[in-house]
């Protein structure tokens, strides 16, 4: 006999993995859209950017600007002055560049002339990219303009590094531009692009640098706000937030050196506060990515790099507020330690090349990337270099697309675990619902059978009696009903145990169902009695049969396990009726269930009317 399977309860297996492919996939094509929005518009971006950049160049050229190369000289140390500089009188060393000036000592003053011709120009001015620190610009002994304020000492202070728009006359040509320029930085002079041309000219080109540069830091900053965003929606909120940080950081940075800032806001010593802490911050920023990225496993070296970077950034902002030390005097010093900063965090990273995946590597060549970019700017600003313009933004740019890259491979892992997740989930069901139809087949089928013989239990009978009575009043087909009872079976089990007793009902079942035929109904109706419905079988068929069973479970042999042969007989009721000829006749019994009834209660009376005579015989009845 099979044993009943424990019963698990399991949910509704279509539920289960509709319910994982609703909740994946349109979440997962909203995520690869807006990557794929983004890399569009950014690769769109950056050929906008880099054709502005050359259309720039070749319009110079058309407008008429140009770069003043020839012509400059030098003077170290203050002028006379007496009623006003004594120009003339001074002497002037012939110089190659304003912007790599030779020669400094000690000194925070320096004079620079320019001879300029008169050219074609109807407005002419200067632009200068920036200069260190501050100026007062002279032509025809007259003050033409400033740039902070110098006193006759030769004092002055830090004022930012804007760009400038100095104007020339035209009435006298040629005329020579005195620069009166103060510097205690390690530079002093023009740095960048020294241009001449028509105001509107070099307003224009520094308008269409200042918003191709503007791209860049659109790219950044919604860059920031992808990573952010989706680093909180995958539940990475400490990665995401500070590569988040450190984006806001670089655009809020890449703003304030814009030309636009100044537009915008014409302060260029504010500006300049947010991009020196901006910039002092970044290897805080950078540590935080990597402290969290590598899970904070041996966070030593980026703890050490966090703090370092943060306290510098206070301590210059402490000095510049309390003393007179100047906040763009830490400069250099921070150009050395951001280098040694930047370098111990990419040892401590590559350090862990044991355990690398594809994400740490795309970590750390961002981070190559942003260390590259910001040495080559490092190197141009200290005239190591030539200067690259905006060359080094690229290496944000790389920066920021290794991140989202790496967002998008954690994407890409995550949708194949999911996947295999959900087959694998999806298998499970199928064979769990599997199991479960096969059990549930089999408690209905044991609900149905008696356990020891596995004929039809009293209930599973009844019922289907039920039917074929019903079938056959309204078909007017014959039906017999045969009930019997296995002789002095007590007596049997008593001298030759239960387990004997058991082998022969199972005996007697076996060669029942072998004479009846396929659909005739044979049931367990009681301990050692059984009941047999045969379908539109007549009285005399149902004899015969009867009378068969009766030969066949006297032939029956059962070793007892004393080793004796059992046998037995069975004392038989039977209960027949032809057919209806009527249908009055039919309503005489109303419903199939009571006819049932009856012929039951008639073939036990029969049955019982053999006990009665002696036993191992047959009494047949006809329904009357
Ligand atoms: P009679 O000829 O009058 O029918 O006598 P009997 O002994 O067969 O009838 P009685 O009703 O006195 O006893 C029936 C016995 O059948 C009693 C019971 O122990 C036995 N019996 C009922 N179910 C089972 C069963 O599943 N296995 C076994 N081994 N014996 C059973
Ligand atoms: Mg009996
Ligand atoms: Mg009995």
């Amino acid at each position: 006999m099979s044993t009943i399977p424990s019963c698990k309860v399991i949910p509704a297996p279509p539920n289960i993995s509709t319910a994982c492919h609703i909740s994946t996939t349109p979440y997962l094509s909203l995520f690869h859209a807006i990557l794929l929005f983004f890399v569009v518009s950014t690769v769109s971006g950056l050929v906008f950017t880099e054709q502005a950049e050359s259309a720039q160049s070749s319009e110079r050229v058309q407008s008429g600007v140009r770069e003043i190369t020839d012509g400059w000289s030098l003077h170290w140390g203050d002028l006379e002055y007496s009623d006003g500089w004594k120009f003339e009188e001074a002497e002037w060393e012939d110089l190659t560049s304003p912007t790599d000036i030779p020669g400094r000592t000690n000194e925070n003053i320096l004079w620079l002339r320019i001879k300029v011709d008169k050219g074609q120009w109807r407005d002419p001015y200067i632009f200068v990219s920036s200069i260190d620190l501050t100026t007062q610009v002279f032509e025809s002994g007259q003050l033409s303009y400033h740039f902070g304020e110098i006193d006759q000492d030769g004092n002055s202070h830090f004022e930012g590094w804007p760009w400038h728009l100095i104007p020339v006359n035209i009435t006298t040509s040629p005329t020579s531009l005195y620069f009166r320029i103060y510097s205690d930085y390690p530079f002093i002079g023009l740095s960048g692009e020294v241009l001449i041309g028509n105001k509107a000219d070099l307003l224009d080109r520094v308008y269409s640098r200042g918003i191709t540069g503007a791209v860049f830091i659109l790219i950044i900053f919604i860059a920031g706000l992808l990573s952010t965003s989706l680093g909180l929606i995958k539940k990475d909120s400490h990665v995401a937030l500070s590569t988040g940080l450190l984006s806001f950081d670089l655009a809020l940075m890449m703003f304030s050196e814009n030309e636009l800032s100044q537009v915008v806001y014409n302060d260029p010593l504010v500006w300049r506060y947010l991009a020196v802490f901006s910039y002092f911050l970044i290897p805080a920023f950078l540590a935080l990515i990597l402290r969290e990225w590598f899970q904070r496993k041996q966070p030593a070296v980026f703890n050490a790099v966090f703090w370092i970077a943060t306290a510098f950034a206070a301590g210059v902002a402490l000095l510049s507020a309390f003393t007179d030390f100047n906040f763009v005097n830490a400069y250099p010093y921070f150009d050395a330690l951001f280098i040694a900063l930047v370098l111990a965090l990419l040892i401590s990273s590559a350090s862990r090349y044991r355990s690398f995946g594809i994400q740490d590597g795309l970590v750390i060549f961002g981070i190559l990337a942003l260390f590259v970019s910001l040495l080559l700017d490092m190197l141009s600003s200290h005239a190591l270099i030539d200067w690259i313009g905006r060359t080094g933004q690229w290496g944000l740019i790389f920066f920021t697309l290794a991140m989202l890259a790496v967002y998008f491979n954690k994407d890409w892992e995550q949708q194949i675990t999911l996947r295999a997740l959900t087959s694998s989930l999806e298998l499970q069901v199928a064979e769990r619902t599997q199991e479960l139809t096969e059990s549930q087949a089999l408690l209905q089928q044991l609900a149905r059978e008696d356990f020891l013989t596995g004929l039809l239990n009293r209930r599973a009978f009844m019922e289907q009696a039920n039917g074929a009575v019903a079938n056959a009043i309204r078909y007017y087909h014959p039906l017999s009903l045969m009930l019997f009872d296995i002789d002095f079976f007590k007596e049997i089990n008593d001298t030759h145990g239960h387990a004997t007793g058991d082998e022969i009902l199972r005996a007697l079942a076996k060669v029942a169902k072998k004479e009846c035929r396929e659909g005739d109904l044979i049931c367990r109706y009681g301990g050692e009695e059984f009941v047999v419905l045969l379908h539109e079988t007549p009285a005399s068929d149902a004899l015969m049969l009867v009378s068969r069973l009766q030969k066949v479970i006297q032939n029956i042999v059962v070793q007892s396990p004393d080793g004796k042969s059992v046998q037995i007989t069975a004392s038989f009721g039977l209960i027949s009726y032809s057919r209806f000829q009527s249908d009055a006749e039919k309503e005489q019994y109303s419903t199939p269930s009571r006819l049932l009834e009856l012929l039951l209660n008639q073939a036990d009376q029969a049955m019982y009317d053999v006990k009665q005579t002696g036993r191992n015989g047959i009494r047949e009845y006809t329904l009357k």
